[in-house]
């Protein structure tokens, strides 16, 4: 069967070959994320059977009929609900087929053993297309751009609406800037909107809850729209009404130790030393002990997925591949400052997607 020349066919020729290095034959692709990245179906239910000589299968249930039809023009399509089973089930003579051992659960698992024919053994893989997804082409680049750009201009949009003013509660504040991601085309958040204020911001995974923000309190803001099957991620801190010496102190620390980081992240860096960058700067502050999580995460169609710059990591940083840089100071029962940009990683100095002032704002 022919391949259409698209960018699917690329990433699929790019698993091909790694399947044949491992001696695999065929590889049953069921993560949605997977799926749509290997064959540009964005329906819910799905699999994809790729063989290593590139020939595949796509399965979906009849809603999607037409859907696939038109975003899936070049890949033999069956219509059935049980769609991994199907295309398992379907499979001719001795061959030894992969399967998504992260993403399957137990009882997936059982259910595609029900249907393996004699002849075939399963296989389980991890991290062949969290590989590819590495390196992001010209065209998720560009999607990534456009999502974090808009998440920076609902920030904006925010702060110029004053949303994020004393009296109001985190919650509410946290509904409106979902609000006006979507407004401007995001589908929805990335994920869950931390809105931190006062103590609260000394813990860095708070939600959004009833508190109600008060003069004086840091407010870190972590959040992300999610469009087009892409993520952003960015975080700021600011303050309310005026900022005391703790207040001050900590947001330089963070401010200098996430420039560092930014600066550290360029193609061939060792991703440990990235983190170090950060974290250096933090201890140096005396502030070592508050600082209780890693540098960076790389963001695509997932919000965390490879690389990781952290404490542990090993490798280097690679060319066209997405990395946050993100530390923290977080004193209990004081307040925390976190601050996240999310860089697209070239052979020179990143390029920062998630583009609003890092200066400290006093709201
Ligand atoms: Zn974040
Ligand atoms: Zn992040």
């Amino acid at each position: 069967m022919a391949l259409a020349d698209t960018r699917f066919a690329t990433r699929r020729r790019a698993l091909a070959a790694k399947l044949a290095a491992q001696r695999i034959d065929s590889i049953l692709v069921t993560s949605p994320i997977h799926v749509r990245y290997l064959s540009g179906f964005t329906g819910s239910n799905g699999a994809l059977l790729l063989n290593k000589d590139l020939s595949a299968r796509i399965c979906t249930d009849g809603r999607y009929t037409t859907q696939l039809a038109e975003e899936v023009p070049d890949i033999e399509a069956i219509i059935e609900r049980a769609s991994a089973t199907a295309l398992l089930s379907r499979i001719e003579g001795s061959r030894r087929v992969a399967f998504e051992a992260g993403r399957t659960t137990v009882a997936e698992l059982d259910a595609l053993r029900e249907v393996t024919p004699e002849d075939v053994t399963l296989i389980p893989v991890t991290g062949n297309i969290e590989a590819i997804r590495l390196h992001k082409d010209p065209f998720e680049l560009d999607r990534l751009r456009e999502v974090a750009a808009l998440a920076s201009q609902a920030f904006e949009d925010l702060l110029t609406a004053g949303e994020l003013a004393e009296g109001r509660s985190e919650r509410q504040v946290a509904a409106d800037l979902e609000y006006r991601m979507r407004l401007l085309g995001a589908e929805r958040p990335s994920f869950d909107t931390i809105l931190a204020s006062g103590p609260n911001s000394a813990k860095p995974h708070h939600g959004a809850g009833d508190r109600i923000i008060q003069r004086g309190d840091l407010v870190t803001i972590d959040f992300g729209a999610h469009a087009r099957g892409f993520n952003s991620d960015m975080t700021r801190t600011l303050v309310m009404g005026d900022a005391g010496e703790f207040e001050t102190e900590i947001y330089d620390v963070v401010l200098r130790a996430q420039l560092a980081g930014v600066e550290a992240a360029y193609a061939g860096a060792q991703l440990v030393d990235i983190d170090r960058a950060c974290r250096a700067i933090i201890e140096d502050a005396g502030y070592g002990d508050y600082f209780v999580h890693s540098t960076g995460h790389g963001i695509g169609l997932e919000v965390h997925e490879a690389p990781s710059a952290s404490k542990t990591a090993t490798g280097v940083l690679e060319e066209g591949s997405t990395l946050t840089i993100e530390p923290g100071i977080y004193v209990p029962g004081r307040g925390g400052v976190r601050i996240e940009d999310t860089l697209i990683i070239t052979a020179g100095a990143p390029e920062i997607i998630t583009k609003v002032s890092k200066d400290l704002r006093v709201v």
